[in-house]
Formats: structure tokens, C-alpha cells, sequence
């Protein structure tokens, strides 16, 4: 049947059967084809397309179905170099507010840091790697996700050096799980993604502690060990069959470059998997913006921007555009300061653009005091960013006036 369907509706698995709009002089789409590559799908989303329509005889049509059926045995086969077609169209589930995410997104951080810091002790210890717990953690991060994605990444950031390896999985495994739902992956697809980011450096647990904790730079020697731990992880992943060919995938090239300057093959461009070229992005994020035995944390925004500066030849262009998308120019917890001269910490990302996030007003710069808490949507227009502060300058907390900490 030929149907017309919105933009927003549109997913990987489709058949195009005619697209309206100006923009259609435009050679880069042909009249009908099936949607399968990301690329596509996310050049379509801000083509500015008029009309879509679609052949669900010749591939996937737009579902209401929530999914929520467990992973099945055939999501762990090898999978193939690029995801397999979306099965079933993400449905739209029910979002909720940043503070009502909050108190599950805690227990989910809690219940992550446990569940990894014992899959990895046990694997350092050389017995054989259990992910079972994992695969259970991450359905429930995706959930988490899916209600509201700010809680979760906001608790992402929190750790310190010591637990630095433990919970960077565990952040790395929410980015990519958040980057999946915003190239608009299938929900097994995220699983997946997710269950790859967990696993993505666990081969830092064949590396020496002496070298992966050293509180300084590396020696060129130094570095050689730790250049091996994506070979030492998939050779753990392998053993362990229990993972399916996307974390083993994540594991050997998430230190790729698209310029094939990475390591260890010095794969490039195209013959990178999405996954691979995705967990390269969500992995550089949550090294920079967190304290390191060696240096410390970048802010979120700072981190964004570093990235930005670095991203050609490093990443993948619209992987990357996708990852801004996902996390903001202005990420949860960065600390602003507004135009009208008072101080906030933003909370989440607003549907409406990229640089009008919603913030918690805290600070009036002009009095020199706090002032009453107030949530201020910038997409609402009544205030704007001035400047992006640093919270060491001002001797603030910004976790604990997030409401993250206690
Ligand atoms: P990691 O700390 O998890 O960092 C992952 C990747 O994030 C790095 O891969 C690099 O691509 C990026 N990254 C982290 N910090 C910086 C930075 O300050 N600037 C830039 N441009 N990129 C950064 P890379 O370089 O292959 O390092 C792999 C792992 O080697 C790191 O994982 C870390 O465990 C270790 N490592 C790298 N440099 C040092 C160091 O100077 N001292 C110590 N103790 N470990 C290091
Ligand atoms: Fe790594």
C-alpha cells in the first residue's frame, strides 16, 4: 500500500516510494529507493521534505506497536558489517519531566556502577566475562532513556578518577544508546549499541594497572600496551561467546579514525561500521569531560567544542552532527550565565533548538545573591544565553544544584 507518513515518522527499513518538496531538485535522492542507509535517513529528516510517501509492501510500515518483547536469540548471531533494516519502527512512548527520571535514572546508575565494576573485577582476575547482568542493565538504561534522556546522561558524568574505567562503560554505553535513539536505530539496534559501549574497553583489564592508572603521560612505550587493549577486549568478547558481532566490532575499531589514522587496523571512512564510527564519537565525549588520573575534566560545553574543532578526520561527519543533536551545544550541566544577568545550570536539551536549552535559575549576578530556583525554557524567548561559565570561577557545585547529588 502507498501511503503518506510525516517526517518524524520515518525509520531504516522503509520503502520510498515519492518525496515532495523544493528541495527535490536536489540529484543526491533517487524517485524510489529503500531507506536503509543511516546517512540517508538522517540527510531526509533535515532535508526540509514536504511529503513522504511510502510502499509498505516493499518494505517497513509505520507501526503504533510499542516494543517491549525481550531481546531475542537471533539479535546475538553475527551481525553484519552495517545494522540490519529497523524490524519494527521505534514507537513514540510516554516522556516525563527531568526530576520525575530522576530517582530511577539513580537506582539504574547505582545498579550500572555495581553490575560493571564486578563483570570487569572478574575478568581482571581472569575468570571468564558474565554478560547476562549486562544485557538486563542496559534494557534498563534504554528504558530510562526512552522516559527522559537528561536524567541518565546527567548522571553520566559523575566519577572520579579512580572509578574512571567502571563507569566511563557505563557512560559510553548510555551515549550510545542515546545517539542510536537519535539516528533513529531500531530499538534492538540501541540494545545492542548499548550492550557494545559497555563492553567497549574491557580490555583495559589486561592492561597493567601501573600504566592504565599512571597520574601522568605515557611513555611511547606505555602507550604501545594500552594501544593493545581493543585487540586484548575482543579477544575476551570472543572467548566469552556471549556477544554478539556489534560489541565485538565496538571493541576492536572504537579508537578508529575516519582518516584511517587510528588503531589497531587503521580501518577508515566507509569501511568503518555505523557502530564502530558511533562508539568513537560517545568514547572521546566521556574521556574529555571526565577527571582522569592524569588531567582533569573538560566542562561539557568545552568538551563539545574541542571536539568540533577536532571532528574532521577524527569522526564521522554526520555521526557527529547526530551526537551534538543528541547531547547539545550546551550539554545537561553546563553552568550559563543568561542575559539578563543571572546564573543557571541547564537540565535538558528543548525540542525546539539546539541553543535554548531548559536551565535551573539559581543566581542573580547583579544582586550578587542566590535568588529563588526557577526552571526557565530559553525556547520560550523571556531569556538568553551570554556566556558559557566556568563553575570553578564561581565556586559552585554544579552537581548538587543540578540535583544529581545530595
Ligand atoms: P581514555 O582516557 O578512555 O581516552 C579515550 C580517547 O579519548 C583517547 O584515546 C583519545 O582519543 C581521547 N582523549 C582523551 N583525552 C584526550 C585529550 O586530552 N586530548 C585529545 N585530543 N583526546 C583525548 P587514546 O589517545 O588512544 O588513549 C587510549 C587510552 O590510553 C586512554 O583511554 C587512556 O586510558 C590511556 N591514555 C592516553 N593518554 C594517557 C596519558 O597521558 N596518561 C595515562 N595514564 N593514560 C593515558
Ligand atoms: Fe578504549
Amino acid at each position: 500500500m502507498i501511503k503518506k507518513v510525516n517526517v518524524g515518522e520515518i525509520c531504516l527499513g522503509m520503502y520510498i516510494h515519492e518525496l515532495r518538496g523544493n528541495w527535490l531538485e536536489h540529484p543526491f535522492w533517487r524517485k524510489s529507493f529503500k531507506l536503509d542507509d543511516p546517512k540517508d535517513l538522517q540527510k531526509l529528516i533535515h532535508s526540509g521534505v514536504d511529503e513522504i510517501w511510502i510502499d509498505t509492501n516493499k518494505g517497513l510500515d509505520v507501526t503504533a506497536v510499542m516494543v517491549t518483547e525481550p531481546a531475542k536469540e537471533s539479535e546475538f548471531e553475527p551481525a553484519k558489517h552495517e545494522p540490519e533494516p529497523t524490524k519494527t519502527p521505534l514507537a513514540v512512548k510516554k516522556q516525563i519531566s527531568f526530576d520525575e527520571e530522576l530517582v530511577a535514572a539513580k537506582k539504574i546508575h547505582t545498579k550500572a556502577k555495581k553490575v560493571v565494576t564486578s563483570m570487569f573485577g572478574d575478568v581482571r582476575m581472569g575468570k571468564a566475562l558474565d554478560v547476562q547482568g549486562a544485557v538486563v542493565l542496559v534494557e534498563d538504561i534504554q528504558s530510562s532513556i526512552e522516559r527522559n534522556p537528561s536524567a541518565l546522561l546527567s548522571l553520566a558524568r559523575l566519577k572520579n578518577a579512580n572509578e574512571y574505567t567502571y563507569l566511563h562503560s557505563v557512560a559510553v554505553c548510555m551515549l550510545m544508546i542515546a545517539l542510536a535513539k537519535q539516528l533513529k536505530l531500531s530499538e534492538s539496534q540501541a540494545r545492542q549499541a548499548g550492550v557494545a559501549g559497555l563492553l567497549h574497553d574491557i580490555g583495559k583489564m589486561a592492561i597493567p594497572n601501573q600504566v592504565l592508572d599512571k597520574p601522568g603521560k605515557l611513555t611511547d612505550e606505555e602507550f604501545n600496551v594500552i594501544k593493545q587493549h581493543p585487540q586484548r577486549g575482543w579477544e575476551i568478547l570472543k572467548a566469552s561467546y556471549q556477544v554478539d558481532d556489534v560489541a565485538l566490532d565496538v571493541c576492536l575499531h572504537h579508537h578508529e579514525r575516519v582518516d584511517g589514522r587510528g588503531y589497531p587496523e587503521k580501518i577508515s571512512g566507509a569501511d568503518l561500521s555505523l557502530f564502530a564510527r558511533m562508539g568513537a564519537v560517545c568514547d572521546v565525549y566521556d574521556a574529555i569531560s571526565s577527571d582522569r588520573c592524569y588531567k582533569k575534566a573538560w566542562g561539557p560545553a568545552e568538551s563539545i567544542s574541542k571536539m568540533t574543532a577536532w571532528r574532521e578526520g577524527h569522526f564521522d561527519e554526520v555521526i557527529f552532527h547526530a551526537f551534538v543533536k543528541t547531547i547539545g551545544i550546551y550539554p545537561s550541566g553546563t553552568l550559563l550565565k543568561l542575559k539578563s544577568g543571572r546564573l543557571g545550570v541547564v537540565l535538558e536539551q528543548s525540542k525546539k533548538s539546539l541553543v535554548t536549552p531548559i536551565i535551573k535559575v539559581f543566581f542573580s549576578i547583579r544582586a550578587n545573591m542566590y535568588i529563588p530556583v526557577e526552571i526557565v525554557d530559553l525556547s520560550k524567548g523571556s531569556d538568553s544565553v551570554d556566556s558559557i561559565e566556568d563553575p570553578f570561577k564561581w565556586k559552585l557545585d554544579v552537581d548538587r544544584l543540578q540535583g544529581i547529588v545530595e
